[in-house]
């Protein structure tokens, strides 16, 4: 069953974070997202889904949005209309070359994803939702950690995740993420200006 968990802590910003939207992520993503706890809320809302377990069909797929659990993410997005969107994805480690490389722009049309430490990742979302769903200062990203991950990265994760659970503004996450971050938020800005044309978004 698909694990739901609303947060709800009065007037505020919208914050939603999915795990497992294919494949089997689920059974990893939801280890770090059952983690957050009321408690890691300051105020608004957090939406929390993880989805059950689907064919792997890529998110950069136009297909993706089609198939069941791609309409399930889109329906989500369109009702809670979140502020702060957090993708949780897991990858196998052979793939963490490919998916870091500078040439991902030219094989995937993507950015290159970018390690925070311990093996976790993060990115932009599906240009495809980026572009057409979310509004230019809506912040989205994409967090990618190791299947069957270490603790340590789990608690990577974590820290991400309740950055985004306690921000209020999109300033509130860059200058959490600048502490822990500064290169790798540096870089993100710069893919997101190459990438999307006027910074935000990313
Ligand atoms: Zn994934």
């Amino acid at each position: 069953m698909a694990y739901l968990k609303i947060i709800d802590k009065g007037k505020g910003v919208n914050r939603l974070f999915i795990g497992g939207v294919h494949g089997k992520e689920g059974l990893t993503t939801i280890k770090a997202l059952k983690k957050i706890k009321d408690e890691d809320v300051s105020y608004g809302k957090l939406v929390i889904h993880n989805c059950d377990e689907s064919p792997y069909l890529s998110t950069l797929d136009p297909f993706y949005y089609q198939s069941e659990v791609g309409k399930e993410v889109l329906s989500l997005i369109d009702y809670y209309k979140p502020t702060f969107y957090v993708e949780a994805h897991c990858y196998n480690k052979k793939n963490f070359p490919k998916l870091t490389s500078t040439n991902r722009m030219n094989e995937k049309g993507v950015p290159p994803l970018i390690e925070l430490e311990k093996g976790v990742l993060v990115g932009s979302a599906s240009p495809s939702i980026r572009t057409n769903i979310f509004r230019k200062e809506d912040v989205c990203i994409t967090l990618e950690m190791p299947c069957n991950p270490t603790q340590e990265s789990l608690n990577i994760c974590l820290d991400v995740l309740r950055i985004f659970a306690a921000s209020r503004t999109r300033e509130e996450i860059e200058n959490s993420i600048k502490e822990l971050y500064p290169k790798q938020l540096q870089t993100a800005i710069k893919y997101a200006k190459e990438f999307f044309g006027k910074y935000p978004p990313f």
